[in-house]
């Protein structure tokens, strides 16, 4: 074969994850099968509780070294390792692989990217063993994609540190982290509603915080709240990153957060494929196993390939990210693909199931309940078009 002799494919297209990511997968495969039985997980999210014997089972196997640096006593995975963990606890429970993504990741991220030397040293290794977790408070109730117009919640100087005052609301996992990172706006002389706003980490212990629980119908065992802050004082080295620029660093983070959360719905989707699965071989009607019909068996091929094209653009995302090289579109179109395809996939499975996508007892309305969340948040379908829209060359909408 001579016609490509000169063509150079410089390492070409490969989809193979390699071996240590392979093994990886393989490990937090075990580690979900060993520690997160069906059952307990079912009765987690019907009793909202959350997950702490998980928590710590993830310390003591090592996975929660993964976002951590080495040099703060990680292991300094990429981000495609995390997608591996996130996807792989998702299949199980939505509940679990959000705590992962959102107190490990994003907290990890947040201190890798904007922390003082000091801040890194006290808080990553605590991180890494499993110690201390971390919450996010940034939504506010008057809205949570304009979150810069909608922001009332203040933070005034005051000696030594900070005062904090307001509302914020969905704070996930709140009642278990001993860290919230609280967004308050420092500065009202701006010119952008985006400017002036900081970032703190804050005890959740402090007097002055108070949480109420949300009623909610997904992701029980992860539960979310309110959180008040009346005056709540914040210590001046408790400030992360740079005064006024707290939403500018959320900015840096973006892309993580879309792959990480197309790696939940990959994940959510694969279990109720699974399930659907399953389900359609022993079932019977007719005198027939329901899988035989063209109806039921054509959902299952849609469930399949659309589970294959959402896997495909979140690690292509991924991949991207961890050569450091610009994947926003990517990350943006896999979170849309994978919440939308991991929502359809999940509702075929509802289907599938027939009667009992009804019932507690399957873990089919579980997926569905679950998956549906990531239509919305941690950002909408309709702000991630809207960034495709821009990136189209198309003159911004809002
Ligand atoms: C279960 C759950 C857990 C969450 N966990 C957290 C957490 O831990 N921490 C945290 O801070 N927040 C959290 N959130 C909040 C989440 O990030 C917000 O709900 C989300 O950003 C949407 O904000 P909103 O609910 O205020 O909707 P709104 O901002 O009120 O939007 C309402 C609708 O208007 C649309 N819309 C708004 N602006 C535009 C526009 N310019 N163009 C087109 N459409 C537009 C939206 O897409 C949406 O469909 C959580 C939410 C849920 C449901």
């Amino acid at each position: 074969m001579v016609a490509h002799k000169n063509v150079s494919l410089e390492g070409g297209l490969n989809f193979d994850l390699g071996k240590e990511k392979e093994l990886l997968r393989q490990n937090i495969r075990a580690f979900v099968e060993r520690e997160c039985p069906r059952e307990y997980v079912r009765e987690l999210d019907e009793r909202e509780e959350y997950p702490e014997r998980i928590w710590q089972k993830l310390a003591e196997y090592g996975f929660l070294q993964l976002p951590v640096p080495e040099s703060y006593g990680g292991i300094g995975g990429d981000i495609v390792d995390l997608a591996i963990v996130t996807e792989e606890l998702a299949r199980r429970s939505g509940a679990i692989a959000l705590t992962f993504w959102m107190s490990a990741c994003f907290g990890a991220m947040t201190l890798n990217l904007v922390g003082t030397e000091e801040q890194k040293r006290r808080y990553l290794p605590l991180l890494a063993e499993g110690k201390i977790k971390f919450a996010i408070s940034l939504t506010e109730p008057d809205g949570g994609t304009d979150v810069a117009g909608a922001m009332k919640t203040r933070a005034v100087e005051d000696g030594d540190g900070y005062v904090i005052t307001g509302q914020k609301v969905w704070t996930t996992a709140a009642h278990v982290s001993d860290y919230l990172i609280v967004f308050a706006r420092t500065n009202e002389n701006v010119a952008k509603r985006v400017d002036g706003i900081s970032a703190f980490l804050v005890d959740r212990r402090t007097p002055g915080i108070t949480l109420r629980k949300l009623e909610k119908i997904g992701i029980r065992a992860t539960p979310s709240f309110e959180v008040f802050y009346d005056q709540v004082r914040v210590p001046r080295e408790n400030l992360l990153g740079e005064r006024d620029k707290g939403l500018y660093q959320l900015f840096g983070m973006l892309n993580e957060e879309r792959i990480l959360t197309a790696a939940m719905c990959v994940g959510e989707a694969q279990g109720a494929f699974e399930d659907a699965l399953a389900y359609a071989k022993q079932r019977h009607a007719f005198g027939k196993p329901i899988g035989q019909f063209q109806a039921i068996q054509h959902k299952l091929s849609w469930m399949y390939t659309k589970l294959e094209l959402a896997r495909l653009i979140t690690y292509k995302a991924a991949w991207l990210q961890s050569q450091g090289r610009d994947c926003a579109l990517e990350a943006n179109m896999a979170k849309l693909v994978a919440a939308n395809f991991g929502f359809e996939i999940a509702d075929m499975g509802m289907q599938i199931l027939g009667g009992y996508c009804y019932s507690r007892e399957y873990d089919m309305q579980r997926y569905w309940r679950d998956v549906r969340l990531h239509r919305v948040g941690p950002i909408s379908d309709e702000m991630v078009l809207n960034f495709i829209g821009e990136r189209l060359g198309l003159p911004r909408s809002y």
